[in-house]
């Protein structure tokens, strides 16, 4: 679609003030969730269930609580303003003035949708990004630094944000001209046309991620001959799972954290963290390796796929319908109409629909995790994945108390003390 001037007419602001409810709406909700969170982080004694599981003291129990109250009280902090700052720019008309200077100060071509979008998204991008990067920096290096939790230099952040930005350079001009030449192309079936972009850029960047993307942050090396190669191997072919090889990377250059995947279309890599290796037992790696191929005997990222292409279908299609409506660009001040601005606005009249989507997608999540865990202790490994997970969440640092509220809006896995339970149960 090209860009349209359109026909002078009475506005009205109704579709503006539907987006700037929903933000101030959303704001409160989340708000409230982390003050209850933050109520659960001003606990000073250490419940029982706690020290008899993990083994710390009250000690390291008080430090853990005044890390992740600091870390919460920022983020709430920060969420406000960049709530103010969303808010400012939806009612002072911002977009719209962005969107005409691209021709104006820019000097793109009046026509070109690629254009203009392309130094429209420019704009945007440098606009979250000086309220993301200070927030990133103090995050890292002044808030973990303090407790000693983050391992990344100042140098290593730096470098990580020049490659993303280079990535951002190289991947964003391609992307939105793919995106407008197919919305152009598929016409009035153009939720169909998206449907099949969307699944074949799913399919592209799970290829390309892994193995071109992922590398310039990381280095990978093949596990050496080990019994813990061999204890890998021997679980991987009793489960009928195509291994190719075992990688380890080196996690440690940035944090403590620890973690195993794997990827591959046909024929799959399992990636292990060094920091993995180093703090469990080879009986624990294999029972965490085990939960990783739970989640693909049951098929779980065909599973997100699938709900993630439903939820492309319904979104266009109900984009069908706003994407020539005047009114939705005459609400937020613009006198021209166009794909690239239409999706931008149609995306924010559509995030309650999309809090709920991501709301379900979590719940998924959360109960392919147990699946996964019922899957490891299928195989005798129960007892040791177990152990497994207490020690990854001490190595973690994760946070020792989560409301249940906080935890059912957030968090895409059930907390430590959940699984425990539930594998206890089942043994
Ligand atoms: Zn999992």
């Amino acid at each position: 679609m090209a860009i349209l001037r359109i026909k002078e007419q009475e506005v009205s602001y109704s579709y503006l003030y539907i987006v700037v409810s929903y933000i101030v709406i959303k704001y409160l909700l989340e708000q409230f969730i982390n003050l209850r969170q933050l109520d659960q982080l001003s606990v000073k004694q250490m419940p029982i269930h706690i020290e008899q599981t993990l083994g710390i003291t009250q000690k390291q129990f008080k430090r853990s609580q005044r890390f992740y109250y600091d870390k919460l009280s920022f983020e709430m902090y920060t969420k406000s303003i960049k709530t103010a700052i969303e808010i400012i720019v939806i009612l002072c008309g911002v977009m719209p003035f962005i969107w005409e200077r691209t021709v104006t100060f820019f000097k793109m071509d009046p026509n070109s949708e690629f254009q203009r979008g392309l130094a429209y998204i420019f704009v945007e991008f440098l606009r979250l990004k000086l309220i993301d990067v200070p927030n990133n920096f103090y995050n890292t290096h002044v808030i973990e630094k303090r407790y000693d939790l983050s391992q990344i230099s100042f140098a290593l952040q730096f470098s990580d944000l020049v490659i993303e930005s280079a990535l951002w350079v190289v991947f964003v001009p391609i992307l939105l001209y793919s995106y407008l030449y197919v919305a152009e192309l598929g016409g009035d079936y153009f939720f169909i046309a998206m449907q099949f972009f969307v699944l074949i850029m799913a399919i592209v960047s799970s290829l390309v991620y892994p193995n071109y993307i992922q590398p310039l942050f990381n280095e990978f090396e093949e596990l050496k001959e080990t019994q813990l190669k061999q204890a890998i191997s021997q679980l991987a072919f009793r489960m009928n799972f195509p291994l190719e090889k075992i990688l380890v990377m080196d996690g440690s250059k940035r944090s403590d954290h620890s973690n195993a995947y794997f990827f591959g279309m046909y024929s799959k890599r399992i990636v292990l963290y060094d920091t993995l290796i180093n703090n469990l037992t080879n009986e624990e790696i294999v029972a965490v390796v085990a939960h990783e191929l739970g989640h693909w005997k049951y098929r779980h990222p065909y599973i997100k796929l699938v709900f993630f292409c439903i939820k492309i279908l319904i979104t266009f299609y109900i984009f069908g319908f706003y994407r020539d409506s005047d009114v939705v660009f005459l609400s937020f001040g613009f006198k021209e109409k166009s794909i690239f601005i239409g999706s931008a606005l149609f995306f924010s009249l559509f995030e309650p629909m999309n809090t709920l989507f991501q709301i379900f997608e979590l719940h998924l999540s959360r109960f392919f995790e147990y699946q996964a865990d019922m899957f490891a202790n299928r195989h005798g490994l129960g007892s040791y994945l177990m152990s497994g997970l207490i020690k990854l969440f001490k190595q973690n640092s994760t946070n020792l108390m989560v409301d249940p509220i906080y935890q059912w809006y957030y968090n895409s896995h059930p907390s430590l003390f959940e699984r425990l339970k539930y594998l206890n149960k089942l043994r």
